[in-house]
């Protein structure tokens, strides 16, 4: 199969086009065929703790964050993973805490970021993606590295 051509009716494919996830793909000229390229990985300034070699950064389908190993990759026909397998996600954690939120008493979650840094915050604060704006409850405690919190299980 040609690359510049479309394999449902073969006419040439548009320019490429980059949508605000950041995913790029190519339109046919002729027919409603929308071809999504591969997104290339990012390389990062950072070494692979398991193999030494570079990491990169990764998205899955569904939009998530990750490291991964530039080595890494998948064997489509063998369907399976080849290179180093060291996965690091990105996206913080948020455990739920069984205390209720002194400003709005809701319940607090505790969450941890990407790089380590803990925090609670109110479970009723969140992100709204198209206004840029937090929503909901402020409250925010930073946590100390060392410092103990007892997480609902
Ligand atoms: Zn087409
Ligand atoms: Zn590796
Ligand atoms: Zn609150």
């Amino acid at each position: 199969m040609e690359e510049n051509k479309c394999p449902k009716c073969g006419s040439d494919l548009g320019e490429v086009v980059e949508t605000a996830g950041g995913k790029k793909l190519r339109r046919c000229t002729n027919c409603t065929h929308v071809k999504w390229l591969p997104i290339e990985p990012k390389t990062l300034d950072e070494k692979c703790p398991k193999c030494g070699n570079q990491l990169a950064l990764a998205f899955t389908r569904s939009g998530k964050k990750m490291k991964k190993c530039s080595t890494g990759g998948w064997d489509a026909k063998e369907k399976k993973a080849t290179g180093c397998d060291y996965i690091e996600w990105i996206n913080g954690t948020t455990e739920p805490l069984d205390n209720d939120c002194p400003k709005c008493g809701n319940k607090l979650v505790l969450y941890t970021t990407a790089n380590g840094k803990r925090m609670i915050k109110c479970s009723t604060s969140g992100w709204d993606r198209e206004r840029k704006q937090a929503t909901g409850c402020d409250y925010i405690q930073w946590l100390r590295f060392d410092e103990e919190v007892d997480v609902a299980v």
